[in-house]
């Protein structure tokens, strides 16, 4: 599991996180997207298996008495979790692993694991959120209104990652996200395991 990455990537909803990581996992290989357990219902166009598992309460609350999750949340009222198979499987392939997680979860995995690369969406401002959210409408009115009045809290926890990407214009960030992920994986700490054979070349150890 050493060589594998684990890019962290939070936001409040409607910052653009959803779209962002699309992109990233469509542009930069080698990476597998962490689909989470939850306990909300699925909104439009989501399909089981794909955004997330949608199980129960009851399920749920299971699976956490039995350990399974690397970290789990409850946010707006429902239970969030990330399996722990999915870095397992992540590693068995040989590939990092993306998780779109909320502010609690993020800090309980940096915990776990520190050297996962950690990497905050932010919107421009609350009214741009606010427009976003509004333009989305897949959620009613109040739930909006809940999720702004979230959004302050979670945007308060922006200092405990590592990178805090501004989301002022799609394509920009979108390439910037890539480029946080592609930076990641060349640091030396993370790389040494293919520096050595090269040196190896040069008849030089390390
Ligand atoms: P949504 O319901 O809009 O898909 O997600 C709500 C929030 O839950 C988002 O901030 C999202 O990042 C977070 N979330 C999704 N999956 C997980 C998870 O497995 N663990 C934690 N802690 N948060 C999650």
């Amino acid at each position: 599991m050493s060589s594998l990455v684990v890019f962290i990537i939070s936001a409040p909803s409607g910052s653009g996180k959803s779209t962002l990581v699309a992109r990233l996992m469509r542009t930069v290989p080698r990476l597998v997207f962490s689909v989470s357990y939850t306990t909300r219902a699925p909104r439009g166009t989501e399909r089981p298996g794909e955004s997330y598992h949608y199980i129960t309460r009851d399920e749920f609350e299971q699976r956490i008495a039995r350990d399974e999750f690397l970290e789990w949340a409850e946010v707006f009222g429902n239970y969030y979790g990330t399996h722990i198979s999915v870095v397992e499987q992540a590693a068995a392939e040989g590939s990092d692993v993306v998780l779109d997680i909320d502010v609690q979860g993020a800090a309980q995995l940096k915990k776990r694991i520190p050297d996962a690369a950690s990497i905050f969406i932010l919107p421009p401002s609350r009214e741009v959120l606010e427009q976003r959210l509004r333009a989305r409408s897949e959620d009613a009115g109040a739930v909006i209104d809940r999720r702004l009045r979230d959004a302050a809290s979670e945007i308060r926890n922006y200092s405990a990652y590592d990178y805090v990407l501004i989301n002022n214009d799609l394509e920009e960030s979108a390439e910037t996200l890539c480029g946080i992920v592609r930076a990641e994986r060349t640091r030396r700490t993370r790389i040494e395991p293919l520096v050595r054979p090269i040196l190896e070349t040069f008849e030089l150890e390390n």
